[in-house]
């Protein structure tokens, strides 16, 4: 598509990581002929995977990548065709609704599926990035299971720290939640869940000075200290960041409604917005579950209701 072209489309999703490409699939198949806005990932945060055990279907270990290209070939084969550009801004008070590029082009659209995902928030060091899928991951309930048996660190005060310190005690052989500072920010009912479990330790006043790994991945944790102690290094196998996720949702704040924390609001138990004809799936929505099914699972939803919704216009 060329700068400042535009053209209508029917139907426009907004994503291509797994909500939107299975919202692509579904709405293709049912003869709306979607286009794909891929933005800066196409495929999505699972493209920066490596194992994938927990996606239903695949007997053996697939590959994150490997997936999301299957699946954006299986919606291109039904008919959706991919765009790479990257949405700037909505007009959500026109009809149909007007969609500007990063490229300078535009689109108008009977119907908007958004599926924009969001990003983990990382600490920001150097060696967290050198051991990143090699022992250091942002999602405990991805890769939790690949840390069975051993000895892991969570880093993080909050409810998802808690949470996923929770969900680890039960696999890992040992746990050590690191926080900066000396009370945690989770809800107390979730504290009182932390301190009864007998394999959970807090490291307080401490932040993670550095991972230490060698070739077969993550050894330990650094940790600085935030009162002025000594430097202390303990040894982990895995480090699971856990300080927070930022939806991708900053193109449409003027567009739909979104919560506090920057989350696409939908109907509760469906993928319909504060606007009628703007659809919701996946992580730009859901902040508890966040995996590859549960967004696919919601891109089939937007698209099913997307398909409804069109039917009662005409
Ligand atoms: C390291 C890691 C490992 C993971 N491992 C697993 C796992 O093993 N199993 C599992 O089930 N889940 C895993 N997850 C979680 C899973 O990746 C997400 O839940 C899933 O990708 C969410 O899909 P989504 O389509 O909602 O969003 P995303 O995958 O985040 O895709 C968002 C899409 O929107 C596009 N986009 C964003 N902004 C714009 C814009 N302005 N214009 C156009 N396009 C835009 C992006 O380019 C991208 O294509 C992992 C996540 C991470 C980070």
């Amino acid at each position: 598509m060329s700068a400042s072209s535009s053209t209508h489309e029917h139907v426009v999703i907004i994503g291509a990581g797994a909500a939107g490409l299975s919202a692509g699939i579904y709405t293709a198949r049912a003869n709306l002929s979607p286009v794909i806005i891929a933005g800066l990932q196409p495929g999505g945060q699972m493209t920066i995977t490596t194992d994938v055990e927990n996606y239903p279907g695949f007997a053996d270990v697939i590959q994150g990548p490997w997936l999301m290209t299957e699946m954006q070939t299986q919606a291109e084969n039904v008919g959706a065709r991919v765009i790479y550009d990257l949405v700037t801004t909505i007009d959500a008070s026109t009809r149909p609704f007007r969609i500007s590029l990063d490229s300078g082009a535009s689109m108008t659209a009977d119907v908007v599926i958004l599926a924009t995902g969001a990003q983990a928030r990382w600490l920001g060091i150097d060696s967290e990035q050198t051991f990143n899928g090699r022992g250091v991951s942002a999602c405990a309930t991805c890769d939790g299971f690949f840390y069975k048996g051993r000895d892991v660190a969570v880093i993080g005060g909050g409810n998802t720290a808690v949470e996923e310190a929770l969900y680890l005690a039960n696999i890992c052989n040992k746990v050590t939640l690191v926080h900066r500072r000396d009370s945690l920010r989770a809800e107390q009912i979730m504290q009182d869940r932390l301190f009864k479990k007998d394999n959970i330790s807090v490291e307080w006043n401490r932040e993670v000075a550095e991972v230490l790994g060698d070739d077969g991945g993550v050894t330990g944790v650094r940790l600085a200290s935030t009162t002025g102690e000594a430097d202390k290094e303990i040894a982990v196998h895995g480090m699971f960041v856990a300080i927070g996720h930022d939806p991708a949702t900053a193109a449409f704040k003027e567009a739909v409604e979104l919560d506090d924390e920057g989350y696409i609001i939908a109907e509760k138990g469906g993928t319909r917005t504060s606007v009628d004809g703007i659809f919701a799936a996946g992580d730009c929505v859901d902040k508890i579950y966040r995996q590859a099914v549960t967004a696919a699972g919601m891109g089939c939803m937007a698209a099913l209701d997307a398909e409804r919704w069109l039917g009662e216009q005409s």
